[in-house]
């Protein structure tokens, strides 16, 4: 199996997820491109969290094809575990370790050793802005802190893909801010995904903006061509009542 044979980084059709009588995702057709920062809008219980479970091989489908980088999840979940970075909602850390042991561990799950390891994880702290706090223990960490260790969690393989399930709840507006513009530039040269209810993120951070609703793909287009004469809220208000 080659990968990406076109420049398409995911690929969903037809996708829907059963929990028992529950659809939570329903008849889902959608491609995103490599470097697309797509934003995942809508609200609680839409089935954001669970579209990304599937890409990411957490679950399984009920229904419907879902290829990364043209591997099937199905197939080859861990291949595709390889070229994804995930940042699941509820951020999983080890309180206890400290913010370079946590990562030198992260690394090593990844199969990175010795010398690259060093450099990689020094790298990674950096790049993230976690410089300042690396001495701490994890659970003495801020909110916003934390966050910056699961994004570097997230980015140590350094995968083609980032998934980002709301990156930024809870955050204070000074975090907010560098948070969204830390994602933003990994969007540079990565596939990021990023699902939230916030609408001025995606205006902020995103250049497409994918929204959801009981499950069903109400709208996909560029944030600019969506927000036309209106803003992203107004007709993310309009999709979203008339369904
Ligand atoms: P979102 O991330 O947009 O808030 P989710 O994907 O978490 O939405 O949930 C979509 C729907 O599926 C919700 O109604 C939720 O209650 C339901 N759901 C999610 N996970 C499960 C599960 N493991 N078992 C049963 N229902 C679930």
């Amino acid at each position: 199996m080659t990968e990406s044979i076109n420049n398409i980084s995911i690929d969903i059709k037809g996708l829907t997820k059963q929990y028992g009588e529950q659809k939570a995702l329903d008849n889902v057709t959608l491609s995103i491109h490599e470097r697309e920062i797509v934003g995942l809008l809508g609200p609680n219980g839409a089935g954001k969290s669970t579209m990304m479970k599937i890409i990411t091989c957490f679950i399984p489908a009920t229904k419907g094809e879902v290829r990364v980088c043209n591997y099937d999840v199905n197939e080859e979940s861990r291949k595709i575990r390889s070229l994804i970075g995930y940042l699941p909602e509820q951020n999983p850390l080890y309180n206890e370790l400290y913010v370079r042991e946590n990562l030198e561990f992260i690394a090593g799950i990844h199969g990175i050793k010795g010398k690259e390891r060093k450099n990689v994880v020094e790298e990674i702290i950096e790049k993230v802005g976690l410089t300042k706090e690396v001495r701490k223990k994890i659970g003495a960490l801020s909110k916003g802190y934390k966050q910056r260790v699961g994004i570097a969690q997230a980015l140590i393989h350094n995968p083609k893909i980032l998934i980002l399930d709301e990156p930024t709840t809870g955050l204070d507006p000074n975090q907010l801010v560098e948070i969204r513009s830390l994602i933003k530039g990994l969007g540079k040269d990565k596939t990021v995904i990023l699902s939230t209810h916030i609408m001025q993120e995606v205006e902020a951070v995103c250049s497409r903006a994918v929204i959801i609703n009981n499950g069903k793909l109400v709208a996909d287009d560029s944030v600019r061509a969506l927000a036309q004469g209106e803003t992203l809220e107004q007709k993310f208000r309009e999709i979203t009542s008339s369904i």
